[in-house]
């Protein structure tokens, strides 16, 4: 297994969303998180010879992050096809010879049902625009139903809803840490150049 220092560097050529959406909440996962969530991954089992999903692939920052791990294949689904041409281009930038899938797909609505043992990972909206509330929340089921392992990346304070919703659907979480967001300025109603975001990763088991 590589280090996890190596893994972040052959991330730092996946490129941006050219043209954001702030509705979708498009940010790029930052390479030094998505290293870490995937190098725990890897530690824990959770992506060698296993099918990885990432839903809301966007730049394809967390599939492409799987895919050098030695999954049996990556699917990347995102709702929006614009990101997938930019994942399929920081596809051939990583250069990575694992089968990946690009799926333009509602990630809430996923016509996929597979039948080998099945990681998600996933940066999903917060749901921080107003029309999108609890948008994680919709991902999370899709991960519950897909999945018997899964990575996702919330707002800080997410805890005790991520807890009691793995609850509820016969999960339970095993890992939890927190990892700063860094966000560059993209959007109009940003006014700094930069921000960094507290975020929480947790580890669920379904
Ligand atoms: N890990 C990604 C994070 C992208 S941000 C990266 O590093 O690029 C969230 C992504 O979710 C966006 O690409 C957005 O288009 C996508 N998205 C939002 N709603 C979705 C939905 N209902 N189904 C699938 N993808 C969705």
């Amino acid at each position: 297994m590589g280090t996890k220092r190596a893994l972040e560097q052959q991330l730092a050529v996946v490129a941006g969303f050219e043209r954001p959406k702030a509705s979708l909440e498009q940010y790029r996962t930052p390479p030094d998180l998505a290293a870490h969530l995937i190098h725990i991954a890897d530690l824990q089992g959770d992506v060698e010879d296993r099918l990885v999903v990432d839903l809301g692939t966007g730049t394809g920052m967390l599939a492409l992050a799987a895919a050098l791990r030695g999954p049996t294949r990556v699917v990347g689904v995102d709702v929006d096809p614009k990101p997938l041409q930019t994942a399929r281009e920081n596809r051939r930038r990583v250069g990575t010879r694992t089968d990946i899938e690009w799926v333009n797909a509602d990630a809430t609505q996923l016509p996929l049902c597979p039948d080998e043992p099945t990681t998600v990972v996933m940066n999903p909206p917060f749901g921080a625009q107003d029309d999108n509330v609890h948008a994680d929340r919709a991902f999370l089921e899709t991960a519950a139903a897909l999945a018997d392992v899964s990575y996702s990346v919330h707002n800080a304070g997410s805890q005790q809803f991520i807890e009691s919703f793995a609850e509820d659907h016969g999960g339970e979480v095993t890992h939890a840490f927190q990892a700063a967001f860094e966000v560059p300025k993209q959007f109009d109603f940003h006014t700094e150049a930069s921000r960094t975001l507290d975020t929480e990763v947790f580890r669920i088991e379904w």
